[in-house]
């Protein structure tokens, strides 16, 4: 039977850093503020900010909601990214994606100061993540996915770590943060011929393709740890899936997150985490 790695438990302890960091802050009068900005009601939007408002009233951080209507114009959409660059009293800003088809998100990652980036989505805090510089910050996501690792203790020096899917959000900074703890890492795509092959071989698989079951008992070997970071509705089933099969897999392997519960809860600790680095930054 599989170790299982929890999320909560990485998050808590994630939290207990934020926390102390935020209460620091307070003391020398700074309250650190997320401000999310949200164009129309998509349901994944909404049950995100969910979750990052009770994490950030967990930590103490003050969390604001900045709404746009869905046939919000660019101009409007741009004039709110400024309100929230110019503001000083608030150190953190996630935007919404994907954004309604009409909008531009290239403009609004350009425009975004990378201080307030703290979900990484600009080029600034990007090449920070290749370059190791540690200036801005790492895509949430990806961040957590690593952190689960680490929570755990496994150690990826020198291991084989294979990721499924090279988005910018997920993929492409989990292989740099993998690279970054010494492993050899394979990055795998629909262009990949017979990703089992390739799976079957790694140490740790990180899969985010955002393809439900994907990885299935083929796929993976003994000893192996999974981080799974899809979240995939099953309608049949009437809940979330990862990318891996987790009946078919969880047999077979050392270690493996589950869904949900796994990556997913650790993702808001990370976007807390950052925006409170981002407030004693901007001291
Ligand atoms: P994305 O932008 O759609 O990218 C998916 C990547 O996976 C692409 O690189 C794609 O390859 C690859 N891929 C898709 N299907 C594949 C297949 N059958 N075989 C091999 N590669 C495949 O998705 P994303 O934003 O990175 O998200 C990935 C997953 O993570 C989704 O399930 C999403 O819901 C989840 N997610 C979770 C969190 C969290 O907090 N846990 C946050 C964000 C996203 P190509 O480049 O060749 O198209």
């Amino acid at each position: 039977m599989a170790t299982l790695l929890k999320g909560a438990e990485v998050a808590a302890a994630i939290d207990q850093e934020t926390s102390a960091l935020v209460a620091q802050l307070k003391e020398k009068g700074t309250t650190p503020t997320l401000a999310v900005l949200r164009v129309g009601e998509r349901s994944d939007d909404l049950a995100y900010e969910r979750g990052a408002a009770k994490r950030c009233e967990t930590v103490g951080i003050a969390f604001r909601r900045e709404l746009l209507p869905a046939d919000a114009t660019q101009e409007e959409l741009m004039a709110a990214v400024e309100r929230l660059n110019s503001d000083p009293s608030v150190h953190g800003i996630l935007v919404f994606s994907p954004l309604p088809r009409h909008l531009d998100l290239k403009a609004v990652r350009d425009a975004l100061l990378p201080e307030k980036d703290v979900d990484g989505i600009t080029e600034g805090s990007l090449a920070g993540v290749f370059t190791g510089s540690g200036k801005g910050f790492c895509p949430c996501t990806a961040e957590a996915a690593v952190r689960v690792l680490d929570h755990y203790g496994v150690d990826c020096t020198g291991k084989s770590a294979v990721v499924v899917g090279r988005s910018l959000v997920v993929g492409k900074p989990a292989a740099m943060l993998l690279l970054a703890r010494n492993a050899t890492v394979t990055v795998c795509h629909t262009r990949t011929p017979d990703i089992a092959a390739v799976t079957k071989k790694a140490d740790v698989v990180v899969a985010a393709a955002g393809c439900m079951n994907m990885i299935s008992a083929d796929h993976v070997s003994p000893g192996q740890v999974i981080v799974d970071v899809g979240i995939n509705w099953d309608d049949a089933a009437g809940r979330l899936r990862g990318d891996v099969d987790f009946d078919a897999a969880e047999p077979i392997v050392s270690a493996i997150t589950p869904v949900p519960g796994g990556v997913g809860s650790v993702t808001t600790a990370i976007l807390a985490a950052h925006t409170a680095l981002a407030a004693k930054n901007a001291k």
